[in-house]
């Protein structure tokens, strides 16, 4: 049988891409390598944009709803702020991507797991690509693959930087859970180009340490003394994975094939936050199949429409870590006398906020405080 469009990967770009394209009658087939459910590293963090991209009945996937978050600076007493209605909303990812994945199948998409993608071949009329159990004929592919996945590589389309993330999962002691229901915590000082995070979900307590620049220093170590100043303790299993990002723009698309999520290097380079955009880049990603097999409009349209929809705000993310993680004493203090910044991040995950403004109120903040940045570098 020959597909609109394959696609690599269940992750919520591949299976949202999926759903848009099934939802309109045409035939796409998901490929995922490993078995669904899938443990994906990740906090699970939805913020309020991602709400509208999900299909019906997913918010039976939040788990928590966090109403406060606590910002943990170095030297200083933590500064916890509340809002009257959830800030963001917690999933458990295994179970929230197969939620999506039996979205996709039904709405008509096939899904195959346990098969991963090896080859992938081009050419005018289509693609083809060869997997560990057959051989598959498209339209169009969508490289949906993640931060590790082939399609970017097979593509030689330029890959995103990595940054990395270690995490563990675990159901602490009634005592320390009280501590962190409802809420979520960040701390920064010791992590270069990062943060560590405590996000609790049901009972159980994620709790991890990332860096866009991991390679500056020891994250493993740095993550497990986190985990001690938690826990009490270092007896986790520990899970990694890179945090893909890109300092400028790479065009998501060649000939026939469209790279989606964190293949794209959509990430968001500050926050690390990246299910908002694998859903948002997902239903791009299937709407642009639709359009060029249902009405001829060249692919190209979504680099274009990629660029106008995420480079504003991922730009205003690199110029937020560039202003806020080289001066982690400084915003430590900083934090502690002014909150409305603080406030003002929480606001952008809600949506009441753009990001662009975020960027701006913190720039004014590091100009009009220059000698004290300068006095509290690290
Ligand atoms: C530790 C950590 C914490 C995070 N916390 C948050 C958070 O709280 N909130 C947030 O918004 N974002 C968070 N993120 C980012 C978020 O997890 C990612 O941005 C998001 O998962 C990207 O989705 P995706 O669909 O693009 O890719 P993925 O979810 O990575 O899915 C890609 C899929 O492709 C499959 N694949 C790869 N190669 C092949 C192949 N050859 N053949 C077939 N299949 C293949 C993989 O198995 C995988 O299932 C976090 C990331 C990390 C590392």
């Amino acid at each position: 049988m020959r597909y609109h469009a394959l696609i690599v990967g269940a992750g919520p770009a591949g299976t949202t891409a999926a759903r848009y394209i099934a939802q309109q009658g045409l035939a796409a087939l998901v490929i995922e390598q490993q078995r669904i459910p899938r443990v994906k590293p990740c906090g699970g963090a939805l913020t309020h944009r991602a709400l509208d991209l999900l299909p019906k009945g997913a918010e039976s996937q939040f788990q928590e709803h966090p109403h406060q978050w606590t910002f943990q600076g170095t030297g200083q007493p933590p500064v916890t702020l509340s809002r009257d209605q959830a800030y963001c909303h917690i999933v458990e990812r295994q179970y929230f991507d197969q939620s999506l994945s039996e979205a996709a199948e039904r709405a008509g998409a096939t899904v195959h797991d346990g098969e991963s993608v090896q080859k992938i071949g081009t050419q005018d009329q289509g693609v083809e690509i060869v997997t560990t159990e057959a051989r598959y004929h498209a339209d169009y592919l969508i490289g949906a693959d993640g931060a590790y996945g082939p399609t970017a590589r097979l593509m030689h389309i330029p890959r995103p930087r990595h940054g990395a993330a270690l995490e563990t999962e675990v159901v602490p002691p009634h005592s320390i859970w009280e501590r962190y229901a409802g809420r979520v915590e960040v701390h920064i000082g010791p992590y270069s180009w990062g943060y560590a995070w405590v996000i609790p979900r049901n009972g159980i307590l994620n709790i991890g340490v990332g860096s866009f620049r991991s390679n500056t220093f020891p994250l493993k170590q740095a993550f497990y003394q986190f985990v001690e100043q938690i826990l009490g303790h270092r007896n986790v299993t520990a899970l990694a994975h890179p945090l893909p990002y890109r300092l400028s723009f790479a065009r998501p698309s060649q000939g026939r094939v469209l790279l989606a999520g964190d293949a794209a290097g959509l990430m968001d380079a500050f926050s690390a936050e990246g299910i908002y955009s694998a859903l948002r880049s997902g239903a791009m990603a299937g709407n642009a199949v639709v359009k060029a097999v249902t009405k001829n409009v060249p692919l190209n349209d979504y680099d274009h429409q990629i660029y106008q929809e995420f480079w504003p705000s991922l730009k205003s993310a690199i110029k937020m870590g560039l202003l806020f993680y080289p001066l982690p004493g400084f915003w430590s203090k900083f934090f502690v006398k002014n909150q409305s910044l603080l406030s003002d991040y929480l606001d952008v995950a809600m949506g009441d906020l753009p990001y662009h403004v975020l960027q701006q109120h913190t720039e004014k903040a590091l100009l009009t405080r220059r000698p004290a940045a300068l006095s509290w570098r690290r």
